[in-house]
């Protein structure tokens, strides 16, 4: 039986993997399930699956969680610290699959214990690409990509040697706000920005698709996770979103990794790996579709995608930066403080701000500094958005 845990497993990622571990309960067995304020759904799962641990983000429920678990046999845990400490019990195999920075720390003590890390927390190598591979190789633990673009790269360079490749190409689908006249664009609403045309997700990376900040992301993540060049990636618009990702080598060739767009698809590669089974998704019929369309993005649209390039180009700790404002711009947006628009100025305004603090930016990549830099992030970004108040 293969040891498994998920982190973030009340999520959108974090259930799907759950479906798919369900259908061959024997097997697996679970170690730690982790999640955030939806303790009913984190009991029922740890429950159903024997969990040994569940782990609840929120200091102020464990009481409720430990209540929905009595007489289970299923421990309980609670806080940030707790988080960590879940991921340092032995498993085989770890889904990272937490949003947003919080997801750093379980993801890096699962790397240092050995364990296979499904990543489908991006923010992990945006904010601490260098620090996340380092560990893995020092403790020859295995990363596995799970953001669906990253996922089709990996799978496009089986047996390709990446000194061959001369670019990687990821899809975007446009978000919801693709095909809306520019000028819309500011008073777009939050329930606007939360529904996503082809992928069922969680609120935040549908909002970040909207926005492209997802696929600005997925550019620092796949320079990260790949080792390539910032200018040997592109961005398509695509809006189908069957083709998931597309890897150019220097002999001209293309190699694109098509499929529905069901997430299952790259958890169960990563749960597999390096073998393929039977997976429950939708089959492709391509003369169905007929046509799939693509499309260059419109960078006064997206001012996201350029934000990353400068980020890509800067380096350090400016991808913690990055993603730290963004965290807390998308958090005043979704509490309906600023504008969908003035997401992207205030996270240029932080790293603006940072530009002239380079000692900050420079500091060698390690946890602390992460976090230090992250918190500092967060608060300038709450600055910003205090003085755009007036
Ligand atoms: P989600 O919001 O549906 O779920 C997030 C999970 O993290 C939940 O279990 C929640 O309780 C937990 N969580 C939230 N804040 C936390 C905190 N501060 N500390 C600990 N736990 C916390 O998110 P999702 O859509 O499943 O996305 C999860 C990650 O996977 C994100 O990094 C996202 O970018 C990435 N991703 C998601 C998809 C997708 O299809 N949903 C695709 C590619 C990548
Ligand atoms: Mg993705």
């Amino acid at each position: 039986m293969r040891k498994v845990s998920i982190f973030g497993a009340t999520g959108s990622i974090g259930q799907n993997t759950i479906d798919l571990i369900s259908r061959n309960p024997s097997a697996y067995d679970v170690v730690a399930l982790t999640g955030g304020a939806n303790i009913e759904q984190l009991a029922d799962d740890a429950r159903r699956l024997s969990a040994d641990v569940a782990v609840t983000a929120h200091e102020d429920r464990l009481e409720d969680l430990r209540s929905a678990l009595t007489g289970t046999g299923v421990e309980v845990a609670a806080g940030q610290a707790a988080l960590t400490e879940a991921a340092a019990r032995p498993a085989d195999w770890v889904m990272s699959a937490i949003v947003g920075a919080a997801g750093l720390p379980p993801g890096l003590e699962a790397l240092k214990q050995g364990a296979t890390l499904a990543l489908a927390n991006k923010e992990t190598l945006v904010c601490a690409g260098a620090l996340v591979l380092g560990t893995a190789r020092k403790h020859n633990a295995q990363l596995l990509p799970v953001d669906s673009e990253h996922s089709a790269v990996f799978q496009a360079l089986v047996g390709e040697d990446i000194d061959a490749v001369e670019r990687i190409i990821i899809t975007a689908s446009g978000g919801a706000f693709r095909d809306w006249p520019l000028g819309d664009l500011a008073s777009a609403t939050v329930e606007q920005a939360s529904s996503h045309p082809n992928w069922n997700m969680g609120q935040r990376i549908t909002i970040d698709s909207a926005s492209m900040f997802n696929k600005a992301l997925e550019l620092i993540e796949t320079k990260e996770f790949f080792g390539v060049a910032a200018d040997q990636i592109e961005v398509l618009v695509h809006p189908e979103s069957i083709v998931h990702s597309l890897v150019g080598f220097r002999d001209g060739a293309v190699m694109a990794h098509m499929g529905a767009p069901d997430m299952r698809h790259a958890i169960g590669y990563a749960l597999h790996w390096p073998e393929r089974r039977d997976l429950p998704i939708e089959r492709l019929n391509l003369a169905k579709l007929g046509q799939l369309r693509f499309q260059d993005p419109d960078e006064a649209r997206y001012p996201a995608l350029r934000l990353a390039r400068n980020v890509m180009e800067r380096g350090g700790l400016s991808g913690a930066v990055f993603n730290a404002a963004k965290e807390r711009a998308l958090d005043h947006f979704i509490a309906r403080k600023v504008g969908f628009l003035e997401m992207a100025e205030i996270v240029e305004t932080v790293l603006n701000r940072f530009e002239g603090a380079d000692s900050l930016i420079d500091a060698p990549i390690t946890l602390d500094n992460v976090l230090q830099t992250d918190h500092l992030a967060r608060k300038w970004a709450d600055d910003t958005v205090m003085k755009r108040a007036g």
